[in-house]
C-alpha cells in the first residue's frame, strides 16, 4: 500500500501538477505584501481573515483543487502563451486565466454590499492569485502545459521547466525561510523604487511574466544538465518577481481597502 502510495506521488511529481509558486514563494510575496499595507487596509485584511496574516492563507487556493466546489477555479492558476504570442494575442482558455482571476478577484473584492464571508474568500484567492502571476512558468506555452512537458536535469535530478521554477529554483538560491527571503529582497528599499515597481496594471504585469518565460524557455537546455550558472544567473530575477508581487499586492489591496 505504501509502496502505491509512493508510486501515485511519484507519477503526480513527474506529471508536475501546476501549483505557482511554492508554499515559499506565495510566503515571501504575502510577506512583502503585508509590509507595506496602509493601516486602514492592514485592520479591514485582519477583520476579514480572522486575524492570521496574508502569508496564511497564501497557499490556500492551491489546496483548493481537491475541492469539486472549487473546480471553477482550476485554470485561474496559470495563462499561457506559445512562443510568438503575447498574452493580448494568445488563445484564451474559457474557463478563466490567471490574469481574468485576478480581475474578477478585484471586482468581487470593490462590489458593495458583499458579504464577509464571499469578501474573505475572494481576497484569500487574490492574494495567491498575485503570486502565480509573476511565477514565470505560469505564462508558459499551452504545447507543453506550462513547462510541464519540457525535461530538463537540475543538480542530478530529472525533472520539468515547472518544477523548477515553481520551487527548486527558490530553494536553489537561496537557503532561507519564506520570512528571511522577504526581510532580504524588501531591505530598505527607496520609496521612489518601490513605486516604481509597484506601477502599472495587471494586464502589463502579466505580459511582462510572459516575456520572461519566453526568455527562460529561450535559456534553458532541453534534456540536458542544466549548467552550474543556471541559478546564480537567475537569482535577480527571482528576486525581481517576488519583491514585485508583494509590492503590487499591497499596491491593489491599498486601493481597494
Ligand atoms: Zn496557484
Amino acid at each position: 500500500m505504501k509502496k502505491l502510495t509512493l508510486i501515485c506521488l511519484s507519477l503526480l511529481l513527474s506529471c508536475g501538477a501546476a501549483f505557482g509558486w511554492g508554499e515559499k514563494g506565495h510566503n515571501t510575496t504575502a510577506y512583502i505584501a503585508q509590509k507595506h499595507l496602509s493601516c486602514k487596509a492592514e485592520r479591514e485584511i485582519s477583520r476579514l481573515l480572522d486575524g492570521k496574516s496574508m502569508a496564511y492563507w497564501s497557499s490556500w487556493a492551491d489546496g483548493l483543487r481537491s475541492d469539486e466546489r472549487f473546480d471553477f477555479i482550476s485554470t485561474w492558476h496559470y495563462a499561457n502563451a506559445d512562443e510568438g504570442y503575447t498574452y493580448a494575442t494568445a488563445p484564451k482558455l474559457p474557463t478563466g486565466d490567471v490574469y481574468t482571476a485576478v480581475q474578477e478577484c478585484i471586482a468581487q473584492l470593490r462590489t458593495k454590499g458583499q458579504s464577509d464571508s464571499l469578501r474573505a474568500m475572494y481576497l484569500k484567492l487574490l492574494i495567491h492569485f498575485v503570486g502565480d502571476m509573476h511565477c514565470p512558468m505560469h505564462a508558459g506555452h499551452a504545447s507543453d502545459r506550462g513547462g510541464n512537458g519540457y525535461r530538463i536535469n537540475f543538480r542530478g535530478r530529472d525533472m520539468n521547466l515547472h518544477s523548477l521554477w515553481d520551487s527548486a529554483i527558490i530553494e536553489g538560491i537561496h537557503g532561507w525561510s519564506a520570512y528571511e527571503w522577504a526581510e532580504n529582497i524588501d531591505h530598505r528599499i527607496p520609496r521612489k523604487e518601490r513605486k516604481a515597481m509597484a506601477a502599472g496594471t495587471p494586464l502589463i504585469w502579466m505580459e511582462e511574466t510572459v516575456v520572461l518565460s519566453h526568455s527562460i524557455y529561450a535559456a534553458t537546455p532541453q534534456n540536458e544538465e542544466l549548467p552550474r550558472s543556471y541559478v546564480y544567473g537567475f537569482a535577480p530575477l527571482v528576486e525581481e518577481q517576488l519583491l514585485e508581487g508583494g509590492l503590487r499586492l499591497a499596491k491593489i489591496l491599498n486601493e481597494l481597502f
